[in-house]
């Protein structure tokens, strides 16, 4: 007989590290989801802007199955054709010359501030070491990334965490004008923080922290996991400001659904990272490099980047019109389609109390922190789609407004 697993399974055998929805959604395609008992979803959620192309599209799955019939792994003992075509790709599309594969996000940064760490070494000495980021800031659960991430919370209870790491106020430059001197190696910023809550950065910020790291020879490291890969309407967010970096990290809707991580950085600083100093065994995965490349390829269009654009109004109409019948919103913001509503006042941390009820309505959103209802759907999903998910969101909304 064949074992259904159930929700209670997860309590069960799973450490207690998540609590995921009751549901368990078995099939998707595009943008739709079907649970195990059949019923259908619309996916605002996106695997948290990770399904960047939906479930299953069939770029991706032709790229997966090909890939997999022919080889999967080889580890970098070898170099394979999949890893040099994403990374030739990746250089050819952004300010790099030069590409770091990784499974995730996570270890994209660690290797991000590992190469800002040993570059400084190399080039200046040991004293230049200090690296700047910013409150509520997300970069990763790993020790180092949850150190330089700017939520506490995280590194809580770990014991000591790394030192050299101080955190200034996003979007406020004055915040760091004395913490970004010459015993800086790195500014680690995220053009949109997302777990922070969908706060784009002002183009005078990053400008302003550009200038002060070319001041103070610091690099300029963008984290880019969720914003990146077409979420903004550009391939990266950076391109929307014009204010390059000197290092960026990439992953979430890179492998749409296949885990991989990048980091992207220039010949100047990338031969900090020589032989023997940092790696990875799934680094440069075959078949995760051969899923990015069929993302990449099809995202990196005028079609699917335009699209994103007109998509984010769609949502954005959608969004007003749902406020003002409830008045639920304090702020609609976001770029291309990483969309954050904040909660009004009278609404005070309950983002997190309309996910359950949108599940009930046949809808997938996420919150950002508890005040912001965040959504970072498929860079390509239907606009029939955005239409029936707005119409689930807005019963979702009565309800918790009812509630009240
Ligand atoms: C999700 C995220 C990460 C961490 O990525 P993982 O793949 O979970 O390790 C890092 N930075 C940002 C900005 C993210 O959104």
């Amino acid at each position: 007989m064949s074992y259904t697993p159930s929700r209670a399974d997860f309590d069960r055998y799973m450490v207690p590290n998540y609590s995921p929805q009751q549901v368990i959604p078995v099939r998707g395609e595009g943008s739709r989801l079907w649970d195990q008992a059949g019923r259908e979803y619309i996916d605002f959620a996106g695997g948290i802007a990770v399904n960047s192309l939906g479930h299953c599209h069939p770029v991706l799955t032709q790229a997966l199955t090909e890939q997999g019939s022919t080889l999967w792994h080889l580890s970098n003992v070898y170099t394979n054709e999949p890893a040099l075509k994403l990374a030739k790709a990746l250089v050819e599309r952004t300010f790099a010359d030069k590409v770091y594969f990784c499974s995730s996000g996570g270890e994209a940064n660690e290797a991000a501030l590992k190469l800002a760490r040993r570059w400084a070494f190399d080039n200046f000495g040991e004293y230049k070491q200090r690296i700047v980021s910013f409150r509520q800031s997300f970069h990763g659960r790993t020790f180092f990334t949850v150190s330089v991430g700017g939520q506490p919370q995280y590194s809580q209870g770990f014991g000591p965490v790394p030192g050299g790491i101080v955190h200034g106020e996003f979007n406020n430059l004055d915040s760091v004008r004395n913490l970004i001197d010459d015993d800086t190696c790195a500014v680690v910023v995220e053009p949109i923080q997302g777990e922070g809550g969908i706060t784009p950065a002002t183009r005078a910020f990053l400008q302003g922290l550009r200038d002060l790291c070319d001041t103070h020879d610091v690099l300029l490291v963008y984290d880019e996991v969720q914003t990146g890969v077409g979420r903004t309407g550009s391939l990266y967010a950076y391109m929307e400001y014009g204010i390059e970096p000197d290092i960026l990290t990439s992953a979430k809707g890179l492998g749409g659904g296949f885990p991989i991580g990048a980091m992207l950085t220039t010949d100047r600083v990338a031969p900090a990272l020589a032989m023997g100093t940092h790696g990875s065994t799934y680094g440069g995965n075959a078949l995760a490099c051969a899923v990015a490349l069929a993302v990449l390829e099809h995202i990196d269009t005028p079609e699917v980047l335009d699209g994103v654009k007109q998509r984010h109004m769609l949502f954005r109409e959608h969004l007003e019109a749902i406020n003002h019948k409830y008045g639920v919103f304090k702020e609609i913001r976001g770029q291309g389609l990483l969309i954050g509503a904040e909660m009004a006042t009278e609404h005070e941390g309950r983002a997190k109390d309309i996910l359950p009820l949108a599940i009930e309505e046949g809808l997938m959103a996420l919150v950002a922190g508890p005040n912001v209802l965040r959504m970072a759907p498929s860079l390509v999903i239907p606009e029939a789609d955005i239409a029936e998910g707005m119409t689930r969101l807005e019963r979702a909304i009565a309800r918790l407004v009812a509630a009240k």
